[in-house]
């Protein structure tokens, strides 16, 4: 039963018999505490803005609340709901709070969280079409349904992954094998003198998941080619020709283009259309990065943030960033399964099945085991519908334009990049202040605001000075939290400039 006043489970008193001796709880168990945590998770979400946004903590104080051992002997789950309470919240930052404006920002929406207990009460493991033919075809449909809503034309191959970074390094491996005559897979990259070095090209903006990417699958770090950006930071397709006629000249064996659609930085988009005729033409691999602002296609005016990608080999779009979907849904589409299946198909014994007929997702991935990704997407399509979709990015991209008219306007502040989508990069620098002074001060505006707890911002660098993120992505954000970020940055600058 639940305290009255802090919301917690009582101490003394369990209300339910402890583990059983074999087997699993009953399913009363389940029924006693889910009620009350749904009634937990209730008042979590209503008053989430009682929540600092950032964690309230110091490195080590949480794993040091907890003891060294596991339990040798079965715990009421009432003591165990408490310690949640008590020890982990402290640690939590939320990044369900409106206010959260940090890194890129995201929500488990309700119909998402509804999935996912689901997903979880069903506990399916999709490896193959035969383990659950549901899961699998649901994710063939849901893949497809929001190909459709971003307008993509043409025949793609749709899966879900955990995130973008494990998309990118599908990509990346199907590039690797779309030649059938390096075989990297069978003869590896070592030792190999009838193989030139392969190189991947990317602007120096892309996400860390490409270099990753690239480390993970052989090709080494130093095969990474970062190609400059312009002054509106988007890949600059001149270097990259002449970076690629350069390598061939030397000697490389150019595989790969990684382009980006929304910039983790500053939310650039790299001009597709041209780089997709450079691929074209030099038998390249091009994989578009649109994780973040691959969303906005929703909508069918923002479409242009995909142009070009009909030229492209594979796409990422998360789901899990701009489309309210919990954590852990990534959609990546390749035109070339056969070169996703020459990578990864390998079937053992074990999971070999007579039906035939299904697709088995582990044949086009590394991963075997696979959650039941497809119904929170399926979930949060239906439950918002298209049109819901684009509302909540069209309204999420107003605040951020009416933010950065409001920094624009605002005495020793700018907004230091485009404002494309609902991401804006602003830095404070007085005048008559220099670049390092005005970073260090920035760095002070950053820490005083995210202390405050009301809001949360991120940073990076933009031609190597400090800037600050605001990114609008949360479904729960309204123009009230812009407006106190807009606040918290001024009295922070004020508080920071005079200390
Ligand atoms: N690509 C871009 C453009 C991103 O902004 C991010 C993360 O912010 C990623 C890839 C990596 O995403 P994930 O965390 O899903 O791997």
């Amino acid at each position: 039963m639940f305290d009255r006043a802090t919301f917690l489970p009582a101490r003394v008193v369990s209300q339910t018999p402890p583990a059983p001796p074999l087997g699993d709880f009953p399913p009363e168990t389940f029924a006693h505490h889910g009620h009350e945590l749904i009634d937990w998770i209730t008042r979590y979400l209503r008053e989430i803005e009682s929540h600092p946004v950032l964690a309230q903590t110091t490195p080590g104080a949480i794993a040091g609340a907890l003891p060294l051992q596991a339990p040798a002997h079965a715990e009421p789950i009432d003591d165990i709901l408490r310690d949640v309470h008590h020890v982990l919240m402290p640690g939590i930052t939320h990044w369900q709070h409106p206010g959260f404006f940090g890194y890129f920002s995201i929500t488990a929406s309700v119909p998402g969280m509804l999935a996912e207990l689901m997903a979880t009460a069903l506990n399916v493991n999709g490896m193959i079409w035969a383990t659950s033919p549901a899961a699998t075809e649901l994710e063939q449909v849901t893949v497809r349904w929001l190909a459709q809503l971003l307008g993509l034309e043409g025949e793609w191959f749709g899966q879900l992954t955990d995130t973008a970074s494990t998309s990118t390094l599908l990509a990346l491996a199907a590039a690797r094998e779309a030649d059938p005559s390096l075989d990297v897979r069978g003869r590896g990259l070592a030792g190999r003198t009838d193989l030139p070095r392969l190189r991947v090209y990317c602007s120096e903006l892309a996400h860390s998941s490409v270099d990753k990417a690239v480390m993970v699958l052989g090709l080494g770090h130093e095969n990474l080619v970062k190609i400059p950006v312009d002054d509106v930071f988007r890949m600059r397709t001149d270097v990259l020709e002449a970076r690629i006629a350069e390598d061939r000249a030397a000697g490389y064996r150019p595989l790969a283009v990684v382009a980006t659609a929304g910039t983790t930085g500053v939310a650039s988009v790299d001009p597709v259309p041209a780089i997709a005729a450079i691929t074209a033409r030099e038998g390249l691999w091009l994989h578009v990065d649109a994780a973040y602002a691959g969303a906005v296609a929703v909508a069918p005016e923002l479409r242009g943030v995909l142009a070009g990608v009909e030229g492209a080999d594979s796409l990422v779009v998360n789901p899990h960033k701009w489309l309210f979907t919990p954590v852990g849904c990534s959609a990546l589409w390749v035109r070339r399964p056969d070169a996703l299946r020459r990578a990864f198909t390998l079937v053992p014994e074990y999971l070999r099945t007579t039906s035939g007929a299904g697709l088995d997702y582990h044949d086009v991935g590394y991963q075997l085991g696979r959650p039941f990704r497809a119904l929170k997407l399926w979930m949060v399509l239906r439950a918002f519908g298209a049109e819901g979709l684009a509302e909540r990015i069209r309204a999420h991209n107003a605040m951020a334009r009416d933010f950065a008219a409001r920094i624009t306007a605002t005495p020793d502040w700018s907004v230091v990049a485009p404002v494309d989508f609902s991401l804006v990069c602003v830095r404070y620098a007085p005048a008559g202040m220099s670049p390092t002074d005005a970073d260090e001060l920035n760095r002070r505006i950053l820490a005083r605001v995210n202390a405050s707890g009301a809001v949360l911002l991120s940073h990076t660098s933009v031609h190597d000075r400090i800037v600050l993120r605001l990114a609008i992505g949360n479904v729960r954000t309204t123009a009230a939290h812009v407006e106190q970020a807009y606040q918290a940055l001024l009295d922070a600058a004020a508080v920071e400039r005079s200390s």
